[in-house]
Parts: structure tokens; sequence; C-alpha cells
């Protein structure tokens, strides 16, 4: 059964589908969306990307193409693990570096700020996580909470709430893709590899233009790895 990876934008998605040996243009996943899927011919791996926004004529990123995309793409290939794979801005506090892979232990939001119980906690996701703790500790891989917002910067009430979830990604998917894989009863996990840091003078939009060609490097090298080790692993060889 597939493992599935959703990435947002295609400069991310082109290197990891150039290391797993996945070619073509894909397979349009519904008419009115742009996201494509791509899958071995064994069906063992599949990426699927979201595409260009046809309005916009830029990456969808963010958190509705991150639902829509994961939706359509478990549909398609009824994965046995869903991994949101892509880049997030990390923190030099927390062990942060510029290219450095996370492995997802725990994964929120940041900015859906519903300061209305039992709402809070619906806002704040914190969805459920694949334990994969065995798979990190062999890779050398470091785990930690991933946070999701739909702002590449970060004011002061995010980076509180980052800072008490000890987030160490933040990105712009991974709590979307999560809730449609509890929806779904899909089991779930991140990999997050790190362009910019947010604790960082300069502005994510710079740090991360010039960090994404060694980021995603880092992200095709390592997701096929983790690919090898799961494909290995007898525990997680079904459901
Ligand atoms: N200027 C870029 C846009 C990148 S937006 C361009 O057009 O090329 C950031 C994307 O990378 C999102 O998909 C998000 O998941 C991830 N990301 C990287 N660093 C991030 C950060 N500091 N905050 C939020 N998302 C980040």
């Amino acid at each position: 059964m597939t493992i599935l990876l959703v990435i947002a934008m295609e400069a991310e998605a082109a290197p990891v589908r150039a290391a797993l040996g996945l070619e073509g243009p894909g397979q349009q996943l519904h008419l009115a969306f742009p996201a494509h899927l791509w899958a071995t011919p064994d069906e063992e791996v599949a990426v699927a990307s979201n595409g260009t926004d046809a309005r916009f004529g830029v990456a969808a990123i963010a958190t509705q193409p991150a639902v829509t995309t994961t939706l359509h793409a478990i549909e398609a290939c009824a994965p046995r693990l869903v991994i949101s794979a892509g880049t997030a801005g990390g923190f030099a506090s927390r062990g942060g570096e510029i290219a450095k892979p996370y492995l997802a232990s725990r994964v929120v939001f940041h900015d859906r700020r519903i300061d209305l119980p039992p709402f809070d906690r619906y806002g704040d996701g914190d969805y459920a996580v694949a334990d994969l703790s065995a798979v990190a500790t062999s890779m050398g891989l470091a785990t930690g909470t991933v946070s999701t917002g739909n702002a590449l910067d970060a004011p002061p009430s995010d980076v509180a709430k980052m800072g008490a979830t000890e987030t160490v990604a933040k990105d712009m998917e991974a709590a979307a893709v999560a809730w449609t894989c509890e929806q779904l009863d899909v089991p779930f996990t991140a990999l997050k590899v790190i362009t910019d840091l947010v604790d960082h003078h300069e502005t994510a939009a710079d740090q991360f233009t010039r960090n994404l060609a060694l980021a995603t490097k880092t992200l095709a090298q390592t997701a096929a790895d983790l690919v090898a080790a799961l494909q290995d692993n007898p525990l997680l060889a079904t459901k």
C-alpha cells in the first residue's frame, strides 16, 4: 500500500519526485483544482503537488489547497500513511538550523485565535500524528512540534503560541493535511526542512529565497530515506 507525500510548492515537489524516481506530467486529481499526483508503477510511493493557482499564477500554498489536495489524493490512492512534506521556518533558540530536517511528533495551528472555549481547542487542532519515533531515531532525524498558520510572518501572538508548544517547524500546510487525514482515519506525519529562522533579524522571505534550493535538496534526500525506512519496517507494513 502507498505512502503518500503531499507537497505544496512545485519547487519542493520536483526534487522529491526526482529522488523517488517519479517521472512524467502526473495525473490531475480534480478538474477544478491544479493538484497532480505521481505514483511509482508498484504504487508503493506517491507524491501529490498542489500545483499553480489558476488566477494568481503562484504555487498554491497554505491551508485550503492542502485540504483539497489531500482529500483528492487519498481518494485516488488509499494510502497507509500521508506525509506532509516541505519547507518550514525554524527556531535557532530551539536548535533550528538552515536545511535541518524534522519529523513531526505533534501538529497544531498557531493562528486560529478563537478565545471562546471550547472553540479554542478546536482552533489549535492538535491532530493525531503517527508515532514514528523509532524510525526517526534510527535515521538520526530530529522530532518536534510542527505548527501551521496562513502567514509567512510571525506576529508576537503567534510567536508566543509557538513557544508554548515548543514548535520547531512553522509551516502553512501540515495541520490542514493532518485534519483531513484525521477525518478519513489515515495515519499522518510531517517532514519539514528549515529554509529560514523565525528568530532571526532577516525577513522569512529573504531567507526562504536564498535557502530554498539547499533545503529542498535535503528534503528530497530525507524523504527518499524515510520512505525506504518505512517500507523496510514490518511494524508499518499494514495500517
Ligand atoms: N516567496 C515564496 C513563498 C513561500 S511561502 C515563493 O513564492 O517562492 C512559504 C512556503 O514554505 C509555504 O508553503 C510554507 O509551508 C513554507 N514555509 C517556509 N518557511 C516558512 C515560514 N517561516 N513560515 C511559514 N511557512 C513557511
